[in-house]
Parts: structure tokens; sequence; C-alpha cells
């Protein structure tokens, strides 16, 4: 007897709305993450106008607003010495304990049951002809796993690209004015970028991806200060009193995204770096695009699914990661970055295709509501 219809595995922005997804489609659904909330998440902060295009289609378009967040117009890109202005097209900046929270309980008022400071592991033995065992005695006829970047949920160990940077991250309570509000700023060095942005509440989120050498060697505030030092964005002091914290290799994907009757999500369906801000929308799309699927296998059993899950997000989010891929590739390249913020001083619409291309809306899914 299977006591849920759904399992999600992890309650950031992928889980809460695939669990409040699947709860609307009248779903019985548990939400677990092993986490007590609200739980701090290294992360830019910033939800773009694709991510919001997203909360929009389900139907969470006042969300941001309703929690305060800080409407993004431009970002400041600092290479080299120089600095250049970018302007944007929407977005927002609002804090995770704040974001991830209110995702929770749209959960929960959509008819999840949720279940937090519960680590749980997958048993992926079965051939998932009846369900899927989970630790802790759970069982369900399918199971979304949301475990993030670095999740243990499933045995299988994801793939890390070779000499893919580490995230790092930090909360300042007190920030120059020079860091205002309403702006990203961006620095970029040998070693890393660096990215700061005020919130909601007025403190400065510091979010980086740095290489592992040179943590090493520098350690996280370091390498932060040395990046900023030499990109040309104002001095920013307190970071070295800042409680920093890190994360593993950013740039990974799963051996497999989908299996019988469990389906991957999120970061857990792979990441690359996060310079272009993008890791919630292509969350929060999946979290969308997986509903119909998981509500097809609890209503008629798993045959065939998994590869339509693997069709399905390599569309809804894998052909989007092209561009973030390509602008990874050149932020190792500071020579490139420099020539890169010189050109954009000269000519700023030299950024309008990209930025057009990461902020483009999410274009309709297949059976998502
Ligand atoms: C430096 C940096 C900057 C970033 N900046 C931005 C940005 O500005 N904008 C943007 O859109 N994205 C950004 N991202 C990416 C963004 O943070 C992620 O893409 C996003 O959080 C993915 O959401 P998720 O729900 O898949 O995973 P997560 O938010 O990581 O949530 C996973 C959850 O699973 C839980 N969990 C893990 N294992 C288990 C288990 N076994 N059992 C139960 N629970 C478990 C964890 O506690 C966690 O709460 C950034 C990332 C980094 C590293």
């Amino acid at each position: 007897m299977t006591d849920w219809d759904v399992i999600v595995i992890g309650a950031g922005p992928a889980g809460s709305l695939a669990a409040r997804a699947n709860s609307l489609r009248g779903l019985k659904v548990l939400l677990v993450d092993r986490a007590t909330f609200p739980r701090r998440k290294v992360c830019g902060c910033c939800l773009n106008r694709h991510a919001l295009s997203v909360l929009e289609s389900a139907d969470l378009g006042a969300l941001s607003a309703r929690l305060g967040a800080v409407p993004l117009n431009r970002v400041q890109l600092g290479a080299g010495g120089r600095c250049a202005t970018v302007r944007l097209p929407g977005g927002v900046a609002l804090s995770r304990e704040a974001f991830d929270v209110a995702l929770i309980e749209e959960a929960v008022n959509a008819g999840a049951t949720f279940q937090s400071g519960t680590r749980v592991q997958m048993d992926e033995t079965a051939d998932g002809a009846e369900g899927v065992s989970l630790s802790g005695g759970l069982r369900a006829r399918a199971v979304i796993v949301a475990d993030g970047l670095n999740g243990r949920a499933r045995a299988e160990a994801t793939v890390v690209t070779a000499g893919s940077r580490i995230g790092a991250g930090a909360i300042l309570a007190d920030a120059p004015d020079s860091y205002e509000s309403g702006t990203i700023h961006m620095a970029t060095g040998r070693g890393g970028y660096v990215g700061l942005v005020r919130l909601e509440d007025g403190r400065l989120d510091v979010a980086a991806a740095f290489d592992g050498s040179f943590v090493q060697m520098h350690g996280l505030p370091g390498a932060a200060s040395m990046v900023l030092q030499s990109s040309g964005l104002p001095p920013l002091p307190g970071l070295s009193d800042a409680d920093w914290k890190g994360t593993p290799p950013l740039t990974r994907g799963p051996v497999r995204v989908a299996g019988p009757r469990w389906f991957a999500i999120g970061d857990a369906a792979g990441y690359i770096e996060p310079f272009t801000g993008e890791g919630m929308a292509w969350a929060m799309a999946s979290a969308l695009a997986v509903a119909p699927l998981v509500e097809r296998c609890v209503q008629h059993g798993p045959g065939g699914l998994a590869a339509e899950w693997v069709a399905v997000h390599r569309k809804c989010v894998g052909e989007r990661q092209w561009t973030c891929r390509a602008l990874a590739w050149s932020l190792k390249r500071p020579g490139l970055c420099r020539v890169a913020v010189r050109g954009l001083r000269l000519i700023p619409g030299l950024a309008h295709p990209v930025v057009r291309s990461l902020n483009r809306p999410l274009a309709s899914l297949p059976g998502v509501r």
C-alpha cells in the first residue's frame, strides 16, 4: 500500500513549486527537507524576467512584490579597474530566507504536507512497478528529486565538470552606499567573480564563484577582496568578518535525470556556473514542466515517462543553458572580460542580445497549469 502519491525531496524553489503544482492537480503530496526554515543558501538572490514569468504562469506573479522584493534595473560590470553599466529589462532581488519560506507556504496552502528537518534517501534497487521506497518507511507512487546541487537523496553520484568553480556567499548587514539598491554589482577578475545586490531589508548579498586553487591560496574573504579590488568596483569593508559559506564544485550533472517513478528537477538535474543568475528560473520551470508527467505516473504507472522527462527537461532547461555556458567559458579568461567591459563602455547595446536571451519569458510548456 503506497502512503503518498508524490514525495518531493527538497524544499528549495524547485521542490516547493513542484509540490504545489502536484497538489493543485489533486495528488496527495509530501514535501520534505533536511533543513529547518528559514535556512541559509548561497545564492545571488536575483530573480530575472524569466524567473518572474515562471512565477506568473504558476499564478504567483504577485508573490515577489508582496515580499517587498527590490526591482532591478541595471548591472554594473567591473573588470581590470574599469566599470560598464548594462540596463536590465526587469527582475528583482529577494532574500532566499523570505522567498523559500513563501514558496513552502504556497505549497502547503495548495494542500501539500511539509516536513522539515527530515533527511531522506531513495531506494533505487526496486524496479518501480509498485512505487518507490524511501528511508524512514516512506513510500510513494512517484518521487521528485529536488535536493539541490549536492543532494545525497540518490546514491548515484553526480558528474562534476573538470575545472568547475566553487560557489561562496555571505550577507553583510552594513555596506557602503556606493552599493546602491536596484543594481547588480558584478566584479570579475583572475580567480573568479563576485556579485553583490541589496536585499529587501537593506542587507548586501555577496555571492561568488571562484577557482578552488584561488580559494586555497587566499581563503573565501581574501578571494572576494582580491577580485573586487582588481575589478574597479568600490571597496567593501567587513568581508573578513562576514559569515562565509562555500559550496562544492558548481558545474555538474547527474548520471540520470529520471528513472522508474522518479524525476530530478532544479539543481539536482544539473547546474552550471551562476554568473547569469538563471538557476532559480531553471529550477522553477522544471518544477512546472514535470507536474503533468508526475500526475500520469501516479495514475497510469511509469511506462516511458523517464525518457519523456529527459526530452522535456532538455527543451525547457537544457536549451536555455547555452548562453550561460558560453559566458562561463569567457569568464575564465580575464583578458576577454577586460575587453568586453571596454567595449560595453563604448557601446552598451552590445550586451542587449545576451540580456534578452537570458530574460526571455517562459515559453508555454505542454500540460502546464
Ligand atoms: C554563488 C551562487 C549564486 C547564485 N545566484 C543566483 C541568482 O542570482 N539567481 C538565481 O536564479 N539563481 C542563482 N543561483 C542558483 C540557485 O541558488 C539555484 O539554482 C537554486 O537554489 C536551485 O533550486 P533547487 O530547488 O533546485 O535547490 P536548492 O535551493 O538547493 O534546494 C534543495 C533543498 O534540498 C534539501 N535537501 C538536500 N538533500 C536532502 C535530502 N537528502 N533530504 C531532504 N532534503 C534534502 C536542501 O536542504 C535544500 O533545502 C546561484 C547559485 C550560487 C552557488
